[in-house]
């Protein structure tokens, strides 16, 4: 992840983005605050939070999260958040096919509009909902989730990820799933 360093204290800013109701906001809060609130209210405009992470090295590296509204009278602030970030989380819920559209609509539009090196990151959120799953993946078990390109038999996400060369994860913030990892992507 490319952001402001000086070699020990990186600073990545970073942008979530996706349909409104797919958690992304559970998500930050989840990493922020390690908790999960059923109740949270939508996100109007964008909110900030920051984090930072300490890796084995002693390197210390500190998210500065965008988490903007998902309606769509808002997506023409969008760019304001998604410009100049290291980062972009792009999130669906897997129980919601039209979500998933809606990531690959954003999908595009950073590989148009966003920064050439930008690292995208998608995210199958709502993963402890498995009987109501209407994404499907197919990952291999023995592969690191992150290492897309050698993911064998991909399906929808996993597909769609390794097509357009992101990094790609099912998360639940309900239940912490792989939360942590998604924030530790190319460590
Ligand atoms: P946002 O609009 O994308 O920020 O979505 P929110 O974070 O506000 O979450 C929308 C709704 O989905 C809330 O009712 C959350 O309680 C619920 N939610 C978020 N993440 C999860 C999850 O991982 N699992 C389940 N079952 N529900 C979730």
């Amino acid at each position: 992840v490319n952001g402001d360093s000086d070699a020990k204290n990186l600073r990545v800013k970073l942008v979530l983005l996706g349909d409104s109701g797919v958690g992304k906001t559970c998500i930050v809060l989840r990493f922020v605050r390690g908790q999960f609130d059923p109740t949270s209210k939508v996100t109007v405009g964008a909110s900030f939070l920051s984090q930072t992470i300490a890796l084995q090295d002693s390197t210390t590296v500190k998210f500065e999260i965008w988490d903007t509204a998902g309606q769509e009278r808002y997506a023409a602030l969008a760019p304001l958040y998604y410009r100049g970030a290291a980062v972009a989380i792009i999130a669906y819920d897997i129980t919601n096919p039209d979500s998933f559209h809606k990531a690959q609509h954003w999908v595009k539009e950073l590989q148009k509009h966003g920064s050439p090196d930008i690292v995208l990151a998608l995210v199958g959120n709502k993963a402890d909902l498995q009987d109501k799953r209407e994404v499907s993946v197919q990952q291999s078990t023995d592969l690191p989730l992150f290492n897309i390109a050698v993911l064998v038999s991909p399906k929808d996400g996993i597909d769609f990820a390794e097509k357009n060369r992101m990094f790609f994860i099912e998360t639940s913030a309900k239940t912490a799933d792989n939360i942590n990892q998604l924030f530790e992507v190319d460590q």
